[in-house]
């Protein structure tokens, strides 16, 4: 890698560490030339597949659209970040397992809804209603009837 303050064509590696998580390499350079240090971070490219929208529009997958879907669901709700970043993991993981070309957003927002069905059920139901937009309030009750039958507790039981 060459170096970005002088243009040097090489610069050597002085340190190299793996993060907590085991994702990012990050390395120490140094640049034999004008002796000037910098960081490069390397992670893996992911390509998650685009999303194909219900009016037939494309569009690339968009982790921070995904993410302020479910916290804006989860809003108030006794769910630490922590779970919501596995959450979004866990959709991400199978957005690329699916092995498709492209995902419509619909099944994404399946997704979504399976997680946070296990996840907190007010914020399910918060989710569910804006993204199904239930036709009419017997269907919102039949959802609320059928998650009321769910016994507690097998939320947790992963
Ligand atoms: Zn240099």
């Amino acid at each position: 890698m060459h170096c970005p303050f002088c243009g040097a064509p090489d610069t050597r590696v002085i340190d190299s560490r793996l993060s907590a998580e085991g994702d990012k390499v990050r390395r120490r350079r140094e640049c034999p030339r004008c002796n000037s240090r910098f960081t490069t971070h390397e992670v893996a490219e992911l390509l998650m597949p685009p999303v194909v929208k219900r009016d037939g529009r494309r569009e690339p997958f968009l982790e921070e659209k995904l993410r302020s879907g479910l916290l804006r669901a989860l809003e108030k709700r006794p769910v630490g970040a922590e779970r919501i970043e596995e959450t979004l993991l866990r959709i991400k993981g199978r957005a690329r397992a699916s092995g498709e070309r492209e995902l419509s957003s619909r099944r994404i927002g399946e997704w979504v809804m399976e997680e946070l069905r296990g996840l907190d059920p007010v914020a399910y139901v918060r989710f569910a209603s804006v993204y199904r937009s239930f036709e009419d309030v017997n269907a919102f009750r039949e959802e609320i009837e059928r998650l009321q039958k769910i016994p507690p507790g097998a939320a947790d039981s992963e």
